[in-house]
């Protein structure tokens, strides 16, 4: 068994995202044959609109152990400031959002701000990734071989498929069926998009903290977070992106606020920042009309529960294993510890030490049972930090951005 596991070992890849990408390395390093297939085309994967920010802080422990050497060096260039110094931030600093008043610092283990795209353009050099391939399908045949389908009627066939495709996965529905893969909704909605303010007021908001700083609004527990994105030009202010996004719960939105539109979004967004303290205010104030903003539901998926993997066929990492709602900052690190352990997994199964299908029941018993952990962690800090009454009994106070442990 575990012979044959050892030279049917080809990985199909779904997903050309951070967790993709990082298991492909890990594979080519391991020299593991694989196959990565991403939906986006090779323009739109540089050009699509919705783009983040993102903290990167015990979850960098797991990149060396699959990216090559020359490119763990070259890591800077994932950094929304690549010139930024390992001890710019020590935490994240919460302010009150009606005063300025600070109120506390979110603790984390050197936190970085890391650009989504920057960190997907490090990661594929020297993979060849598979582009517009849309998943429609996964199937483990009678011969014990994955069959992935494609939008565009393409097919593949390999060993093992990993489900890197992210918070709506089509493998997750694939693996469980698509009801139980259905995301549960959190009554609490956002808008997060980046934006370039003018050299006096980007400067006035890095002065706050170079990488990130927010603020709870103590009337109705609306989020007003900022952090740089991007900074082609350290010199020039003005050419830096940031990452603006404001977050509230469902029910303190007024009668009067019309979400449904683009005009009506942006006059709720400037109302509510009206009512800030600086420089959460200026910013606000400073989104030119006609700014489309983008509105999100908070999801994370209340029904996880063991999958059938078939015998070790097919598996998920990262978001599609565990989306989880953002204000813990936890989804991009928990990714890059399942990546590493994946690649992990398939060392040990390469080398004969274990079959296929224990390695993977291994990796998929650990990664349930974290991100099921982290997703009601990152749940209750989403619900207790919008409400200024459980504000100081969220997560954040007592256990910082730090990776959450079972005990
Ligand atoms: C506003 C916001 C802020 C966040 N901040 C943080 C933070 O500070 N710290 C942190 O740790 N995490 C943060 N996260 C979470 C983090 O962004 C994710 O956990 C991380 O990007 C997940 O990576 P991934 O590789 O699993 O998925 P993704 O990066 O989403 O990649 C999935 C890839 O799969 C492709 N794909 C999708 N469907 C298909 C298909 N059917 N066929 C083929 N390909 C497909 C997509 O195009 C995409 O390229 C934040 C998330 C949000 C929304």
């Amino acid at each position: 068994m575990a012979a044959d596991d050892r030279k049917n070992l080809h990985v199909l890849i779904v997903g050309a995202g951070t967790s993709g990408l990082l298991i492909a390395q890990g594979l080519k390093q391991a020299s593991i044959p694989f196959t990565i297939f991403e939906s986006e085309t090779t323009s739109t994967y540089q050009t699509r609109p919705r783009e983040w920010g993102m903290t990167l802080h015990w979850g960098s422990n797991h990149i060396a152990s699959c990216l090559p050497p020359e490119l763990v060096e070259r890591f800077n260039e994932a950094y929304a400031d690549p010139l930024q110094k390992p001890d710019a931030a020590t935490g994240l600093p919460i302010h009150n959002g009606k005063t300025g008043e600070l109120i506390m610092e979110m603790a984390a283990e050197k936190p970085y701000r890391v650009s989504r795209k920057k960190m997907r353009n490090l990661f594929k050099e020297g993979i060849d990734v598979q582009y517009g391939k849309q998943l429609e399908n996964a199937s483990v045949g009678e011969d014990g071989k994955v069959k992935v389908e494609f939008k565009d009627g393409s097919s593949a066939t390999g060993d093992v498929l990993v489900g890197c495709d992210g918070a709506k996965s089509r493998v997750r529905e694939c693996v469980v069926g698509v009801a139980a893969a259905k995301l549960t909704n959190v009554p609490v909605s956002m808008f997060n998009f980046p934006y370039k303010f003018d050299a006096e007021l980007s400067s006035r908001i890095r002065e706050e903290n170079q990488l990130f700083t927010t603020s709870i609004h103590p009337d109705h527990g609306t989020m007003f977070w900022l952090s740089i994105q991007d900074v082609p030009d350290p010199n020039k202010p003005e050419t830096w992106t940031f990452q603006v996004l404001q977050s509230w719960v469902d029910d303190t939105v007024p009668a009067s606020a019309d979400l449904t539109t683009f005009p009506g979004r942006l006059a709720f967004f400037k109302s509510r920042s009206a009512e800030w303290a600086e420089p959460w205010r200026s910013a606000g104030l400073a989104v030119a009309e006609g700014t489309q903003l983008p509105l999100d539901q908070g999801t994370y998926w209340e029904r996880a529960a063991k999958w059938d993997n078939r015998s070790g066929r097919l598996t998920l990492c990262g978001d599609a294993a565990h989306p989880m709602t953002p204000h813990r900052g936890q989804g991009l690190n928990n990714a890059l510890q399942d990546s590493a352990n994946f690649v992990a997994a398939l060392r040990k199964v390469k080398s004969g030490e274990v079959g296929l299908a224990q390695a993977v029941q291994e990796y998929d018993d650990e990664v349930l049972e974290r991100g099921t952990l982290e997703m009601n962690i990152s749940l209750k800090q989403t619900l207790f930090i919008h409400n200024w009454e459980t504000l100081m009994q969220s997560p954040m106070v007592k256990m910082g951005m730090h990776q959450a442990k079972k005990e």
